[in-house]
């Protein structure tokens, strides 16, 4: 696939190339980008609205169904956030029996809130950990491919911030082995020197602890670089973790595709929340909501490799089941199979940001 492509089999040690980084700064392993390295290739669809999340309560006949879905390239960053606010909706009725719909990171978060607060729950869903989107997701908390630009300065841009704050705080409480989350450096990367930070950072500046580094304080072959902190959930470990939580605590999971409107309102829970992700479009009917393909590909784990990067729409997660390169945004398709051009075309961005580290 990559014959011919000038992709060495791994890159140089990166002492070789160090010359001109500034005595004292931080130096970081390049990845060994080669195709050889390669272990495997995901591609899932990320449940986006241009408006940005939906999170509402609507009545249907006896029932309240709370939605909370649509939440694009940030599903895992935001979980706890929007099911905070699903809550709140939740907590302004009487009853406490609830079915959530949807058994992802959006679904098992909101579970557990409810359960927290004194429901009873069970989740309905058609596909569980580790067959979910959810499973597939990077996952950097960073609230990004959310909403569109022209959201920044909506009533939404203030419930985005909200959410953020909420699940910032709530995953910082899980850090640690068990639900496979960690800290780690975050430098941001752009051709241009002057480039800022993404608008949805820009509504909540102090979850990112974010600097502008200058060309001989960092060593990638970007002009312009910013270094942030930010967390890294590794989605397997981290929804396992979740369901076993949800089930510990007395919830019970039903495995059932819900066909249509009529099937959720069958349901014998008098309050229904609605986390299926893309799966909304076609139960509630959300015109708005669409698919958005991501592809990933996975190399050999490198334990060396302790910071990420974000170059456009690359990115890179050091995880424990291998260096994760991302990505692609896809619009108008519901494949999720992964497509080899796609794979070739993240190794060499990612192979040839390796070769110009110094
Ligand atoms: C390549 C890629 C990279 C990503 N990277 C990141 C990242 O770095 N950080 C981040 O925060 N997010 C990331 N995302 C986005 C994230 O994966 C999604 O936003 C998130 O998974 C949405 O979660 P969810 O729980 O709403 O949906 P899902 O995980 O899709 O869960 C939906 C649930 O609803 C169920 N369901 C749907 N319809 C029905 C039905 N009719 N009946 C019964 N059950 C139904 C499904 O079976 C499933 O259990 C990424 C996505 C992709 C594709």
């Amino acid at each position: 696939m990559l014959a011919g492509l000038a992709l060495p089999a791994c890159v140089p040690s990166p002492t070789r190339r160090s010359a001109r980084l500034a005595p004292g700064r931080t130096r970081l392993v390049p990845v060994q980008v080669s195709e050889d390295r390669l272990i495997r290739t995901v591609a899932g669809l990320r449940p986006y609205r241009p408006s940005g999340f939906r999170v509402e309560a609507e009545s249907m006949g006896e029932k309240l169904v709370i939605h909370n879905y649509g939440h694009g390239g940030a599903g895992i960053t935001l979980s706890w956030g929007t099911a905070e606010m699903a809550v709140e909706h939740a907590l302004a009725q009487p009853h406490r029996q609830a079915a959530v719909l949807g058994c992802g990171a959006v679904g098992l978060a909101t579970a557990r809130l409810l359960q927290d607060r004194g429901f009873k729950v069970r989740i309905y869903a058609r596909d569980l950990p580790p067959n979910t989107t959810s499973n597939i997701a990077g996952a950097l908390w960073s609230p990004v491919s959310v909403a569109s630009w022209a959201r920044r300065e909506s009533p939404f841009a203030q419930k985005l911030a909200r959410a953020s704050r909420f699940a910032h705080r709530y995953f910082q409480s899980m850090v640690g082995e068990r639900y496979g989350i960690r800290w780690l450096p975050l430098y941001l990367l752009n051709e241009n020197p002057g480039a800022g930070v993404p608008w949805t950072w820009q509504l909540a500046p102090e979850l990112y602890h974010a600097a502008r580094l200058q060309p001989e304080e960092h060593p990638f072959p970007r002009a312009g670089a910013w270094r942030a902190y930010a967390m890294m959930i590794e989605p397997d470990p981290y929804l396992r973790a979740l369901l076993q939580d949800f089930r510990v605590a007395g919830g019970e999971v039903i495995v059932r595709e819900l066909p249509d409107r009529a099937a959720v309102l069958a349901l014998p829970e008098p309050v229904v929340i609605n986390c299926t992700g893309l799966g909304a479009k076609a139960l509630f009917g959300d015109e708005e909501l669409v698919p958005v393909k991501g592809q990933l590909a996975f190399l050999v784990p490198q334990p060396d490799v302790d910071y990420m990067y974000v170059a456009g729409e690359f990115y890179m997660f050091p995880r424990r089941d291998g260096i994760l390169l991302g990505g692609t945004h896809e619009g108008n398709t519901w494949s999720t199979e992964p497509d080899p051009a796609a794979t070739e075309r993240i190794l060499i961005a990612h192979g040839q940001l390796a070769l110009g580290m110094r």
